[in-house]
């Protein structure tokens, strides 16, 4: 049996005439960029999680440098992330021109530990980046009391947790704002780069849909100096459609989930933890192995694509030896690069292919 690490094409199958009709929508009104349909989704958006604004944007990156760019965080400013997650959390940060300092996450929820952010909290520190990785909300509750207790902003990075929630309020909704990425991969994917800023703040929304803009707010009047980095009026189409369909999507990954937790049971497997408090949307099922590279062969020879978030950590990156960050300095993040394999998970998988990954993992 062939099961490739992610397909899109049972919920393309599925999508296809909607999909095709906004397509037809856009194209024969000829208006490609901030108009309708980015209003559209926006609406929907910041409906669907409870918020007041949602600003379209070009990418998931950009929705974090732009939220950190309209609170004023950059040069001097000390931004507190989870030493284990994508790189564009950190990279958001240094283009705001702020230092990233990144903290260890709970080896068993990949998640930043909230217990060791606070004596990372020096006179430099504006903010805090939590990151909901793979799809499970940070433990909100400590993070947002430290965030309160230290006068600092919260940025949510939830560009892996679209309907995520934590303790029944779903992510986006804790911090001062929060950046969603629309990559296709993400659980909320369009059909090529989007993403959007969510904030409950007027102003803030107001600055930021400012900044992405040209710095604009009307036309050839420039307030900020801006960017480009606009949804586009075809990508917004596209999520529309997709929207409305994102929480039976991610109950159907949590089902796949349930039966890799449930019934995978090779001693060598450490399987992913779930805080109680969070209903988490599995944008990746990661297991932890001490021999991973066997595992990941054993699999391969089996059929099963697989792959590693994130095979080397930030601070052992070559664009990031500025930090001076040596190996074993962040044992936590370095363990988990060295032995986390993320099994097959999307939406349309069948039952069968399902048992199979797990029977797989179960023999090696
Ligand atoms: C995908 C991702 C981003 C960046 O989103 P893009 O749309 O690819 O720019 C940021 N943070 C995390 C955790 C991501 O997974």
């Amino acid at each position: 049996m062939q099961i490739p690490f992610v397909s899109f094409l049972p919920m393309e199958k599925e999508l296809d005439q909607e999909l095709r009709n906004a397509f037809e929508r856009v194209y024969s009104r000829s208006w490609y960029i901030l108009g309708e349909e980015d209003k559209v989704f926006e609406q929907a958006f910041a409906s669907y999680l409870g918020v007041n604004n949602c600003v379209g944007v070009g990418n998931g990156l950009d929705a974090l440098v732009l939220a950190l760019r309209a609170l004023k965080i950059g040069p001097g400013d000390e931004v507190i992330v989870p030493s284990n997650t994508y790189i564009a959390s950190v990279l958001a940060i240094s283009y705001a021109g702020a230092i990233p300092v990144l903290v260890e996450p709970d080896i068993d929820t990949f998640n930043i530990n909230p217990h060791l952010i606070e004596s990372a909290v020096t006179g430099k520190t504006k903010a805090i980046m939590p990151v909901h990785l793979y799809g499970q909300a940070c433990d909100m509750d400590p993070i947002m009391n430290i965030a309160d207790k230290h006068g600092l902003f919260v940025i949510e990075d939830c560009a892996q947790a679209h309907g995520a929630t934590y303790k029944g309020k779903k992510v986006g909704t804790f911090g001062n704002a929060a950046g969603f990425s629309f990559y296709p991969g993400k659980n909320l994917g369009a059909l090529g780069d989007s993403g959007a800023v969510v904030t409950d703040n007027d102003e803030l929304a107001s600055e930021i849909r400012a900044l992405s803009n040209y710095g604009s707010d009307y036309k050839y009047h420039h307030i900020l100096k801006g960017v480009n980095s606009r949804m586009d009026e075809m990508q917004a189409a596209f999520l529309s459609v997709k929207l409305p369909h994102l929480d039976r999507m991610n109950h159907e990954r949590r089902r796949i989930a349930d039966m890799y937790s449930s019934k995978i049971n090779n001693p060598k497997v450490i399987l992913p933890a779930v805080n109680p408090e969070c209903v988490p949307v599995w944008h990746i099922y990661g297991v932890r192995c001490e021999d991973r590279d066997a595992l990941e062969n054993f699999l391969k020879e089996r059929g099963i694509g697989t792959n590693k978030h994130y095979p080397t950590p930030i601070h052992l990156q070559e664009a990031y030896k500025d930090l001076a960050i040596p190996e074993g300095a962040l044992p936590i993040a370095e363990k988990i690069s060295k032995t986390e394999l993320s099994l097959p998970i999307y939406y349309g998988m069948t039952d069968e292919e399902i048992q199979y990954v797990i029977d797989s993992v179960n023999e090696f």
